[in-house]
């Protein structure tokens, strides 16, 4: 203004706290090299209790989905990627006398769990239901044992709990600035909540590995209230707008452009040009979900691939050689 025209005038930058990140101390898994490893087998699992079951998506979606705490005691230690096993309580009918066959479910939580202290992992489950297809009408004779164990079960239960498992999700950490495109179907999503937290959400001091690449996060569900953990995400888009993009496919409710039902792969067409630079240098792709989810992605990837007069077969054993390719279905 006129007044402060003739008067010094000193400007500050002043670096702000910041407070989008939760200050984590490391657990002693962080100098490892290798990831554990079935520090819990079949034979002898590990008793669990469970802390918390949450129903998280909406009255319209159809089947339900739990994010389900499990407090391990820091006694089954994990990376982000991996799975647990879980034995669900009573006897194999198929085997009479003998435990349950061990399910398999991704863990949702980085290695310090939901409240940072390395004594949870939380799991993504969905309710198995069987529907008889004469009648069209649930018959809960067939519901799936494990899923409804875990999704009935009460704070205090107990879990008995294998593992942990798999080394083909794990995050590679190598390149703090490497770029990661991530796909999932429904509950496929647990993994890549497991990396979002420890790319955005987590501050693990002492940590070699801080963030500053790009995630991108490609989510198909059936509708709105079938979105999985979407607060969590969003979040990241305001805190971390230039590291991180989420992209919804809600198959029931948006078109693709060919008129019919927007699938994943749908989604990943738009931006297949994007896509396939950021693989040509390097990025890793990780696909989670339903088994069913690979055929469609697979054929749109190659025909985006032919109509930019590339091969597909050769980019992809390619993806495969350079293990930038990541595929966990069920
Ligand atoms: P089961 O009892 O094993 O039954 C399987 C299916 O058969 C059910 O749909 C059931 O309704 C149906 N069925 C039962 N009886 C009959 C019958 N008589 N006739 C016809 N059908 C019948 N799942 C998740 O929800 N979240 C995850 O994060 C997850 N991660 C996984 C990771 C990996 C690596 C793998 C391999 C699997 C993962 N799964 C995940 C799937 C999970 O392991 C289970 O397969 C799923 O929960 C179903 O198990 P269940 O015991 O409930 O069903």
């Amino acid at each position: 203004s006129s007044r402060s025209r003739d008067r010094p005038v000193v400007c500050m930058s002043v670096q702000q706290v910041s407070t989008k990140k939760v200050a984590v101390s490391p657990l002693v898994l962080e100098e490892a090299k290798e990831p554990p490893l079935h520090v819990f087998k079949n034979k002898e699992p590990y008793t669990g209790t469970i802390v918390s079951v949450e129903r998280i998506v909406g009255p319209r979606a159809p089947g339900e989905t739990c994010h389900i705490v499990i407090d391990h005691g820091g006694n089954v230690p994990y990376w982000e990627g991996q799975s647990y096993g879980i034995i669900p309580p009573g006897e194999n009918p198929k085997k009479p006398g003998s435990p349950h066959n061990v399910r398999l479910y991704s863990i949702a939580s980085t290695r310090y769990g939901d409240f940072f202290d390395g004594k949870t992992a939380s799991l993504c489950v969905r309710r198995a239901v069987y529907y008889d297809p004469e009648t069209g009408k649930e018959d809960p004779s067939k519901k799936g044992v494990c899923s409804n164990f875990l999704c009935d079960s009460k704070r205090g239960d107990k879990v008995q709990i294998t593992g942990p498992s798999g080394k083909i999700m794990l995050l590679p950490e190598d390149n703090p600035n490497g770029n990661h495109i991530m796909i999932a179907t429904g509950t496929g999503v647990a993994p890549f909540r497991a990396y979002l937290r420890r790319m955005f959400m987590e501050n693990v001091t002492a940590s070699s590995f801080k963030f500053g690449g790009l995630a991108w996060l490609f989510l198909g569900v059936a509708n709105g209230d079938s979105l999985l953990y979407d607060e969590e995400f969003s979040k990241y888009l305001v805190d971390h707008p230039a590291n991180f993009r989420y992209d919804r496919a809600l198959s029931r409710e948006h078109k693709n452009k060919r008129g019919g039902k927007m699938y994943v792969q749908d989604k990943m067409e738009e931006y297949s040009d994007e896509i396939l630079e950021l693989l040509e240098q390097g990025a890793h792709i990780y696909f989670c979900g339903l088994k069913g989810m690979m055929g469609g992605i697979q054929e749109t990837l190659k025909r985006v691939a032919e109509e930019r007069g590339e091969s597909w077969e050769e980019k992809l054993s390619k993806l495969k050689k350079n293990k930038q390719w990541h595929v966990e279905v069920y």
